[in-house]
C-alpha cells in the first residue's frame, strides 16, 4: 500500500486518508497557491503504528524517496552543514482537533547545521531562535518532558535581562538558551539531544502518531463525538520562517468573522514569530488589518488568496500563513469552526452570493447550533460598568464561580457548582477545565487563540485577551485595572457576545431568536437568516413536528414555534395544585357514590383544560394521554406524613382522621418500584371511573368546541400498554363513553384511539397491538428505561459518568437515542404495526423527539412525526429537514 503522498498527488476529497490539513495543503498546491513543498504520511500508516507499535514495512523507503524529491525542489538538503533544509512535522486527522495533537518545527537543526544556517541566512539570532524552538518542541513532544521546564528557563532568562517579550532576546541570549535546553534534556533523559536530523525526523513522526492517543486528544474526541480509531496523518513540509526578523511573521486569517459571520478581514498577525506563537496566545498578536501597513504587498496577496479559497471551498475558511522576508506562504486551510450565529448568517450570505443553494444551506447549520441560539442572554446592564472588557470570542451568557486552574474547575463542577475558568492563556492541557466550565476568560490571546478556537467549537462562552486583568493563578485571584480583586469562588458573569465581564450574577433575558418565535418581532440579519433557513426546512422535511404541551399557554407557544399539533398532552399536571384535594377524595373514597362525587368534581376542571388546549391548537391534532403516573404520587409523602402523625401523637393530640386515612392509603398503595408498578393502562383498568371521567371531559370539550365553530382534533392515547388485551379493554370503555356523550350532545365525538409503545413487550407484539391501535407513539423515555433496565430517575447521576468515561456510550441514552437497541425496537414495531395496519400513524413523544441525532434516526426509520418541548420545535424542524436532503 502507498503510505506517503506528495502534496501534488492529493486533494480535498482525500481528508480521510491525508487528514484535513494534508488534504487542504494538497488542494492549495493543486490550485497553484504558494505552499511550501512537502508530503503527507497517511492516517492508515498511523493506524498501523498504533495497532502494532511498528511502522508499516516500506514506510521509511517511501519517506526517503519523497524526501529526496523535496530536497531537489527546495535546493537544500536535510543535514547539510552549509545550507540545511529544515522541516516541519505536523499532525492532522480527518476532523480538525485544534491544538490537541503534536507538532515539531525546525527539524534538521543540530550543533553543526545551526552554524551553517546562521551563516547562510546572515542572521545568527534567527538560527538560534529556531534551534531553541526545536529543542523545546522535541523535548516535550518526542521525549515527553514537562513544558514547564523549558518555559521556566525561558522566563528566568527574560527576567535576568529585564525583558517581558521573547523578541527582546538577542543572539547571545538565545545561544545561551540553547545550551540550557540541551543540558535540560541531557539531565532529564540521560541522553544528548540527537544530532542526526533523520533520527529527529523519524522520532517526530512517531511522536505525532502517538499524540493521537494523548489524554487531551481522547477527551476532545469524546466531547465532539469523533471516532477514536481514525488516526492522524503526518505532514512533512519545508520550513518557511516567520521568525527571520521584523519583515517576517506568521498569522491566521478568516474569510469572515467566525464569531458573528460578518464579512471582512479577520485574523491575527504576529511579526518575528513562528508557528504556534499566534494560536497559543503566548504573545499578543495585532489585528490582521495592521498588516496592510506593515507589508502592503503581502496583505494584498493574502486578500486575493483567501478570496480564491473561499470561493473554491464555498465556505468560511481559516488560513494559517507565514511571511518570510516579504514572501507570503500558506501553511494550512480548512473550513473554519464558527459560532452558531455565524453559521446561520454565513449560510444565508452564501446563498445570496450564489455560492450554495438553499438545500446546501441546510447542511451548513445544525439543530444543536439553533438550540444554542435559543438560549437566554444577559439582560441590558444599564450603566453598570463591567469589571473588564476583552475580545468576544464565543458568544452566550454564563455565570459561575471564578476558578484558576483546570483541576479546580473539574473538581467544583463535579460537585455541581457552575464555574468560570480564568487563565492568563489556555494551553491544550486546560481542556478538562474548559469542558467543565460554563465559560472561559483569559487575559491574553486573540480570537484565534487556543482558548477561543476550542471554546467556539464546543459552544462555550469565551472572552479572551482581557488585558487589563492581572491573573495570578498561584494566588488564586485576578485584579482589575481599578484594583478590584476577585478571588477564587466569587461569582462573575461572562458575556461572550460583547466581551464584557461583570461581578456577580447578571439577570438573563430571551435571545433575539427566541423572542422572534415568541413575538414575531425582530428583524436583525440573524433572525432573518434563521427564518429563511427554517422556511426552507419546512418545505423539504417529510416528518411532521409536534410539541409536548399540557396547557393552553404551552400549546399556543408551541404553535408560534412552528409545531403542527400536540404529540403528547400529559394529563397528570391537571391533577396537581388545588385539585389535589379532589384527587385525594377520589383515592380515599370508600363507596361508589363518594368516588363518583369526587370524579364529578374533577370533570368540569378537566373539561376546561381540554377546551383551552383544543382551542389553542384548533385544526391541528392534539394527542391526549390518559393518566400515567401511580396515584400515590398525588398523595403526601409517606415519611413526612408518618412523622407528622407521630409528632402529633407525642404531643398527646388526637390524630387527625383525614391524615390517618391518608397514611393508610399511602401505605396500602406504596410500591418498591413505582416506575414498574400501578401506572398507565394498569391504572385505567383498576381505578374505577377514572378514565371514564377523563374521556367524558375530552368528549364534552370537543362538543363545546364544535358548538363554538371550532375544529377540535383530539386523539386519545393509552400509556404503558404491554398487551393488546389491555388496550382492547380500555378502548371498549373509551368508545362507550364517547358514544354516550355523542348521544347526549348530538356532537360528533369520535376520535382516533392509539397507544404509546414504551415497553419491550409492546414493541415485540406490535402486530397484535396494531389490530387495536390506530396510532403508535413511541415513549422513548420509558422504552430506554425498560430496554436497558436503567431506572430513568437514578442512573444518570449514579453511574453514567463512569460509563461515559469507559466509553460504553458517548452520550446518555436518555439524551440521544440508542439506535442499536431502542432504535431496533422501534424499527421492529413500526414494520410489524404497518404490516397489519398500513395507515398506522407513528410518532415519538419521548425526550429524543427534540434531540438532533435522534431526529435523524426517526426520519430514516420512516416515522410520521416527532414531538418535543416547544423550545425544541425549531430544532426538530431543522433536523428533520437536514435528514431529508
Ligand atoms: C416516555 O416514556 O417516553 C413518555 C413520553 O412518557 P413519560 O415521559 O411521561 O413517561
Ligand atoms: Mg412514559
Amino acid at each position: 500500500a502507498k503510505n506517503v503522498y506528495d502534496f501534488t498527488e492529493g486533494g480535498r476529497e482525500m481528508a480521510g486518508l491525508l487528514g484535513g490539513k494534508g488534504a487542504g495543503l494538497a488542494e492549495m498546491t493543486k490550485m497553484g497557491l504558494p505552499v511550501p513543498p512537502g508530503f503527507t504520511v497517511t492516517t492508515e500508516a498511523c493506524r498501523h503504528y498504533l495497532r502494532t507499535g511498528t511502522e508499516p514495512g516500506g514506510l521509511r523507503r517511501e519517506i526517503e524517496k519523497h524526501l529526496a524529491a523535496l530536497e531537489h525542489t527546495a535546493g537544500r538538503r536535510l543535514g547539510d552543514v552549509h545550507e540545511p533544509l529544515l522541516l516541519s512535522v505536523r499532525s492532522g486527522g480527518r476532523n480538525s482537533m485544534p491544538g490537541m495533537m503534536e507538532t515539531v518545527l525546525d527539524i534538521g537543526l543540530t550543533d553543526a547545521t545551526v552554524r551553517g544556517l546562521a551563516e547562510t541566512a546572515r542572521q545568527e539570532r534567527f538560527a538560534y531562535d529556531s534551534y531553541r524552538r526545536l529543542l523545546q518542541m522535541y523535548g516535550t513532544t518526542v521525549l515527553g518532558l514537562d513544558r514547564g521546564l523549558f518555559d521556566g528557563a525561558l522566563h528566568r532568562m527574560k527576567a535576568d535581562r529585564g525583558l517581558t517579550d521573547d523578541a527582546g532576546l538577542d543572539a547571545a541570549d538565545l545561544t545561551g538558551l540553547v545550551e540550557v535546553y540541551k543540558a535540560l534534556i541531557r539531565s532529564a533523559t540521560g541522553a544528548d539531544f540527537p544530532q542526526d536530523p533523520r533520527e529527529q525526523l523519524y522520532e517526530a513522526i512517531r511522536a505525532v502518531f502517538r499524540s493521537w492517543n494523548s489524554e487531551r486528544a481522547r477527551l476532545y474526541r469524546r466531547r465532539e463525538h469523533i471516532p477514536d480509531d481514525l488516526g492522524t496523518a503526518v505532514n512533512i513540509q519545508m520550513m518557511v520562517f516567520g521568525n527571520y526578523g521584523p519583515d517576517s511573521g506568521t498569522g491566521v486569517a478568516f474569510t469572515r468573522d467566525p464569531a458573528t459571520g460578518q464579512r471582512g478581514v479577520y485574523g491575527d498577525y504576529l511579526s518575528g514569530a513562528q508557528g504556534e506563537d499566534v494560536v497559543s496566545g503566548v504573545r499578543n498578536a495585532v489585528p490582521l488589518t495592521e498588516l496592510r501597513h506593515l507589508d502592503p504587498a503581502s496583505y494584498r496577496a493574502l486578500g486575493d488568496f483567501t478570496g480564491l479559497l473561499e470561493t473554491h471551498y464555498r465556505d468560511l475558511c481559516d488560513i494559517e500563513f507565514t511571511i518570510e522576508r516579504g514572501r507570503l506562504w500558506l501553511l494550512q486551510t480548512r473550513v473554519g469552526k464558527r459560532t452558531a450565529e455565524a453559521a446561520f448568517r454565513i449560510a444565508a450570505q452564501l446563498v445570496d452570493e450564489g455560492l450554495i443553494d438553499e438545500d446546501e444551506a441546510l447542511a451548513r447549520v445544525t439543530g444543536e447550533q439553533l438550540g444554542r441560539l435559543l438560549f437566554p442572554r444577559f439582560a441590558a446592564t444599564g450603566d453598570r460598568p463591567p469589571l473588564a472588557r476583552g475580545i468576544p470570542a464565543s458568544p452566550g451568557a454564563a455565570t459561575g464561580a471564578a476558578v484558576f486552574d483546570s483541576a479546580e474547575a473539574v473538581r467544583r463542577a463535579a460537585a455541581g457548582e457552575k464555574v468560570v475558568l480564568v487563565r492568563r492563556e489556555t494551553t491544550p492541557d486546560d481542556l478538562p477545565g474548559m469542558v467543565a466550565a460554563q465559560a472561559v476568560l483569559t487575559s491574553r490571546g486573540g480570537k484565534t487563540s487556543h482558548a477561543a478556537v476550542v471554546a467556539r467549537g464546543m459552544g462555550k462562552v469565551c472572552v479572551c485577551g482581557a488585558e487589563q486583568l492581572k491573573v495570578e493563578p498561584a494566588l488564586r485571584r485576578f485584579t482589575t485595572s481599578e484594583g478590584t480583586v476577585i478571588t477564587e469562588g466569587s461569582v462573575i458573569s461572562v458575556d461572550g457576545t460583547n466581551g464584557t465581564v461583570h461581578v456577580g450574577a447578571l439577570p438573563l433575558e430571551d435571545s433575539p431568536v427566541a423572542a422572534y418565535f415568541e413575538h414575531g418581532t425582530g428583524d436583525g440579519d440573524l433572525v432573518k437568516a434563521v427564518d429563511r433557513i427554517l422556511r426552507r426546512a419546512d418545505e423539504v422535511r417529510r416528518m411532521e413536528v409536534r410539541a409536548n404541551a399540557d396547557t393552553p399557554q404551552d400549546a399556543a407557544r408551541a404553535r408560534r414555534f412552528g409545531a403542527q399539533g400536540i404529540g403528547l398532552c400529559r394529563t397528570e399536571h391537571m391533577f396537581l395544585g388545588e385539585r389535589r384535594r379532589l384527587v385525594e377524595a377520589m383515592i380515599l373514597a370508600r363507596t361508589d357514590p363518594e368516588r363518583r362525587a369526587a370524579l364529578d368534581a374533577l370533570l368540569p376542571l378537566q373539561r376546561a383544560d381540554f377546551t383551552g388546549i383544543l382551542e389553542a391548537m384548533d385544526g391541528l391534532p392534539v394527542t391526549i394521554r390518559l393518566l400515567d403516573p401511580p396515584l400515590h404520587e398525588f398523595l403526601p409523602d409517606r415519611t413526612e406524613l408518618t412523622a407528622a402523625l407521630a409528632a402529633a401523637e407525642a404531643r398527646g393530640e388526637t390524630p387527625d382522621p383525614h391524615a390517618t386515612a391518608l397514611l393508610a392509603a399511602v401505605n396500602r398503595m406504596h410500591e418498591a418500584n413505582p416506575m414498574l408498578g400501578l401506572r398507565g393502562v394498569r391504572l385505567a383498568l383498576v381505578a374505577p371511573g377514572l378514565i371514564a371521567m377523563q374521556v367524558r371531559a375530552i368528549a364534552e370539550a370537543v362538543a363545546e368546541r364544535h358548538a363554538a365553530g371550532g375544529d377540535p382534533r383530539p386523539e386519545i392515547m393509552v400509556p404503558l400498554v404491554a398487551s393488546e388485551l389491555e388496550l382492547h379493554l380500555v378502548k371498549t370503555e373509551i368508545k362507550r363513553v364517547l358514544a354516550e356523550v355523542a348521544a347526549e350532545t348530538g356532537a360528533v365525538t369520535g376520535c382516533p384511539i392509539g397507544t404509546m409503545i414504551e415497553l419491550p413487550r409492546a414493541a415485540l407484539t406490535a402486530g397484535r397491538i396494531a389490530e387495536e391501535a390506530e396510532f403508535f407513539s413511541y415513549g422513548t423515555n420509558d422504552l430506554t428505561q425498560t430496554v436497558w433496565g436503567f431506572s430513568r430517575d437514578d442512573v444518570e447521576a449514579a453511574f453514567f459518568p463512569a460509563y461515559l468515561e469507559k466509553g460504553i456510550f458517548d452520550t446518555s441514552p436518555f439524551e440521544t437515542l440508542d439506535t442499536q437497541g431502542v432504535g431496533r425496537m422501534i424499527e421492529i414495531a413500526t414494520a410489524e404495526g404497518r404490516a397489519v395496519r398500513p395507515d398506522l400513524e407513528t410518532g415519538v413523544c419521548g425526550e429524543h423527539g427534540g434531540d438532533p441525532a435522534s431526529v435523524r434516526f426517526f426520519h430514516h426509520a420512516g416515522l410520521d412525526y416527532v414531538s418535543c418541548s416547544p423550545f425544541r420545535v425549531p430544532v426538530a424542524r431543522l433536523e428533520a429537514a437536514r435528514a431529508s436532503v
